[in-house]
C-alpha cells in the first residue's frame, strides 16, 4: 500500500473551532498511526473569508497540542506550511482548469450577474442557483471572441444532469446522489484565482494525499470533487468525514456558546493535555476503557474505523474530569 499521507487543509477564517482541532487531530492521527506524513495546508484562495491573524492563530495551536506537520516551504528557518496563494503564482490552477475545457469536462462561462441572478431560487428558506448551462452551448468560435475581447468569465465545472453519482465514505458509507443536484460549480474565479473547491482537489492529488479527513459539511459537495478527479484521471482518495459537534442542547456548537474554540478552552483554564485527550474522544472511541491518552498513545490506538456516525455531544462536565486528571 501506499504510504499514508494526511493534511488538515483549515481556510484562515478566525480561531480553532474545537471541531477544527479534532479534524486537524484525526488527520495527524491517520498518518501517524501508520508512520505516515502529516501536512498542513493554508486554503486562502476566498479572499473574501480570509480573517486577519488566522493564520497565526492555526500555526499557534497545532504546535501548542503537538499536531505538528512533515513538510513544507522553508520559511522563518522552519517548515513553513503550504499556503495556497502562494502556489497560485504560479498560474497553475489556471492551466488544469484548462486542461478540463480542453477534455469538455469544464467550460468557459461569461455570464453576467444579472443574468445569474434571474436563476435564483428560494428552496426550503434558502437562495440557491443551479447554473442552467447556457455557456456550455457557445461554440469554439464566441469563446474565442469573448476572450479575446477581455470578457470577463469564470471556468464550469461540466457536470452531467442525468443519472446518479456514488461515492464511499469510510465513515458515512457509500453515498448516492442525483446527477441533477450537482450544479456546474465554478472552478476559476473572475479574478483568475481558483474556487476552494477546485484548488483544493488539484493541490490534494498534487501533495499525493491518500486521506481526506474533514468535517461532514463538505459531505454534500464530495460527489461533485469526486467528478472532478475522474474528470482529470486521478486516483480518488479515501474520504474520512467526521461527524457533527453539538453542544448539550444537541444544538451545533457556536461561538456564543463560550467554549467553541481551542483558545477559549485555554483561557478558561484547561491545560492544552486534556483538551486533546478529550477532543480526540469527540466521536471516536478507543476499544478497551482507558479513557486518559497522551499524544503518544492516541497515536498508537487510534482507528478511523472506528470512528462513530452520530453527532459527538461536547460536555463540559467530562472535560473538567479529564482537566482534573492531568
Ligand atoms: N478549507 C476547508 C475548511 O477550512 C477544508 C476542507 C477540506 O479539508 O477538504 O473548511
Ligand atoms: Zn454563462
Amino acid at each position: 500500500m501506499n504510504r499514508i499521507r494526511t493534511r488538515y487543509a483549515p481556510s484562515p477564517t478566525g480561531r480553532m473551532h474545537v471541531g477544527n482541532l479534532r479534524t486537524a487531530m484525526y488527520a495527524y492521527l491517520i498518518a501517524k498511526h501508520e508512520g505516515g506524513d502529516f501536512l498542513l495546508r493554508i486554503e486562502d484562495t476566498d479572499q473574501e473569508r480570509f480573517v486577519e491573524g488566522a493564520v497565526e492563530i492555526i500555526y499557534r495551536t497545532l504546535e501548542e497540542t503537538g499536531l505538528v506537520h512533515d513538510e513544507g516551504p522553508d520559511k522563518d528557518g522552519g517548515v513553513g506550511p503550504y499556503v495556497q496563494s502562494e502556489r497560485h503564482a504560479l498560474g497553475m490552477y489556471l492551466d488544469y482548469a484548462r486542461m478540463l475545457v480542453e477534455k469538455g469536462e469544464a467550460y468557459y462561462c461569461f455570464c453576467t450577474q444579472e443574468r445569474l441572478d434571474t436563476l435564483k431560487k428560494t428552496v426550503d428558506g434558502q437562495e440557491i442557483m443551479i447554473y442552467d448551462k447556457h455557456c456550455l452551448h457557445l461554440s469554439k468560435e464566441e469563446v474565442q471572441a469573448n476572450l479575446a475581447a477581455g470578457m470577463p468569465y469564470v471556468i464550469r465545472q461540466n457536470n452531467p444532469v442525468d443519472g446518479t453519482t456514488t461515492f464511499h465514505d469510510e465513515i458515512y458509507g457509500d453515498i448516492t446522489v442525483d446527477n441533477s443536484e450537482l450544479d456546474d460549480m465554478v472552478l476559476i474565479k473572475s479574478d483568475g484565482y481558483p474556487t476552494y473547491n477546485f484548488a483544493n482537489v488539484v493541490d490534494d492529488h498534487l501533495m499525493g494525499i491518500t486521506h481526506v479527513v474533514r468535517g461532514n459539511e463538505y459531505l454534500s459537495s464530495s460527489p461533485k470533487y469526486n467528478r472532478l478527479y475522474d474528470a482529470f484521471g486521478w486516483e480518488v482518495p479515501v474520504y474520512v468525514h467526521c461527524p457533527l459537534i453539538t453542544n448539550e442542547e444537541h444544538k451545533k456548537l457556536s461561538k456564543r456558546s463560550g467554549h467553541a474554540s481551542y483558545e477559549d478552552l485555554i483561557e478558561q483554564g484547561f491545560i492544552s493535555e486534556a483538551v486533546v485527550n478529550y477532543v480526540a474522544l469527540l466521536g471516536w472511541s478507543p476499544v478497551g476503557n482507558q479513557e486518559i491518552f497522551s499524544l503518544e498513545e492516541l497515536i498508537k490506538e487510534f482507528d478511523f474505523r472506528n470512528i462513530s456516525k452520530s453527532p459527538a455531544v461536547f460536555d463540559m462536565t467530562k472535560l473538567k474530569w479529564m482537566n482534573s486528571e492531568y
